[in-house]
């Protein structure tokens, strides 16, 4: 089904996209990510004079402005993923789409002015740390405190799964400031690499996105200015981050659309050139039908998608519809992923083939960001008349 929910501005942006892909998103490059279990600083740098991220950035400290258009942000995802390069990908969300939105929604002017403009340029990079050993779903159970004393706080505790978390200049922060879970008891402050008692931790070995870095943090006695606190205002950090939490459900929704179209286009290239009993591998019945089924799901996901990016930019996306995005579609781009896996036969299992990366990278979308289960909560919840 054709989309049109792109303009020329959207279409012109992708051809630098592109250009940038074709120069920066090699194969070596994506080797060499594989191997450093992270995306190189230069690249992110690339990134960042191509204009390819900073995307969130209003254009007064240096970005392109376009927060609440996040479809030039969806052309990104389309063209990375395409390329093969899921880590890259992974690396480009979580500064626009993580960390940016913190600052330009809830930072005070000194912090924007401080970190923007070179989260722009790739200068800083940012990650967001919720999760802890001990609470990922229930976030109000986190333990890492944030003790308020002269001029700042000290920040003591532990986060895990932190994407970026090994070469992120600063970390968007949850803490705990009051007592009790209430949400009034929890703030949002910003812990730079090199501070006293923050150690970076261990990078995580995971099944997928094996070029983007997961990492386990540590605080311990981390004296975080004042200034550092998001907003500049404390027992704010719940709301902040419920306040984010649907854009970042959507940016995993876009994924993994854009992932169940890269996976189409390569089963296709792939069965019309594969042959077997002396026929294309396409032109078995049995081919033909789960290709169908692929490439109808893939212009429903995008047909929804469409839908809840023009509503996120008209300020109509709600939290509820966020969990529905996120949770379906990364259920058909399992779904997808899974066939198309299936259609290259042996090639499907070897990470030298883009369809068996991608069908790693695409089973932690059912987790992160919220796992599928608390997104059917809060759809459920809704349904049933509670908040
Ligand atoms: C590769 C990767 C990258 C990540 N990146 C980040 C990041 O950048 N920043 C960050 O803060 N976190 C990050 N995370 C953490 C991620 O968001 C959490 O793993 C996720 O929210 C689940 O938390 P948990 O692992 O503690 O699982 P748990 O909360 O322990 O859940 C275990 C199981 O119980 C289910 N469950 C829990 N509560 C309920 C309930 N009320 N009803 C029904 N089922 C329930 C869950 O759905 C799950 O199936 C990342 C994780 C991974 C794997």
């Amino acid at each position: 089904m054709e989309r049109d929910i792109y303009d020329e501005d959207h279409e012109a942006f992708r051809d630098l996209v592109r250009e940038f892909c074709r120069r920066h998103a090699t194969n070596a490059a994506r080797e060499r990510w594989d191997a450093a279990g992270e995306v190189d600083r230069a690249t992110m740098l690339a990134a960042g004079e191509a204009g390819v991220i900073g995307l969130s950035v209003p254009e007064e400290f240096g970005g392109a402005g376009m927060l609440q258009d996040f479809r030039f942000r969806a052309v990104v995802n389309e063209e990375v993923i395409a390329a093969g390069a899921g880590s890259l990908a992974g690396a480009f969300g979580i500064q626009d789409d993580l960390a940016v939105p913190y600052l330009v929604h809830m930072g005070t002017q000194a912090q924007k002015e401080k970190w923007l403009p070179r989260m722009a340029t790739g200068e800083v990079l940012g990650a967001l740390g919720m999760t802890e050993p001990g609470a990922g779903s229930d976030l109000r159970g986190i333990a890492t405190t944030a003790k308020k004393v002269d001029g700042g706080y000290l920040v003591n505790g532990a986060k895990t799964f932190i994407s970026s978390g090994a070469t992120a200049d600063i970390v968007v922060t949850f803490v705990k400031t009051g007592e009790g879970n209430r949400p009034d008891a929890f703030s949002l402050v910003l812990v730079e690499s090199g501070m006293a008692g923050f150690d970076h931790g261990k990078k995580l070995d995971k099944v997928g996105f094996h070029g983007h870095d997961t990492a386990e943090l540590s605080f311990s006695d981390v004296f975080v200015p004042d200034e550092n606190l998001i907003g500049g205002e404390e027992g704010l950090g719940f709301v902040q981050l419920m306040m984010n939490l649907p854009l970042e459900r959507l940016s995993i929704g876009v994924a993994a659309a854009a992932s169940a179209q890269a996976a189409l286009d390569w089963t296709l290239a792939y069965t019309r050139d594969r042959e077997a009993f002396g026929e294309r591998v396409i032109d078995f019945q049995h081919s033909r039908f789960a290709l169908a089924d692929v490439a109808t799901t893939v212009d429903a996901l995008w047909a929804y998608i469409d839908r809840a990016l023009l509503a996120y930019r008209d300020g109509r996306l709600t939290a509820e519809e966020a969990a529905k995005i996120k949770f379906w579609a990364t259920e058909r781009e399992w779904e997808v992923l899974d066939t198309c896996v299936q259609l290259h036969g042996g090639y499907g299992y070897i990470t030298e083939y883009p369809i068996a990366r991608a069908f790693a990278d695409a089973r932690v979308h059912r987790i992160y960001g919220g796992t599928n289960e608390i997104m059917r909560e809060i759809v459920g919840r809704r349904l049933a008349g509670k908040r």
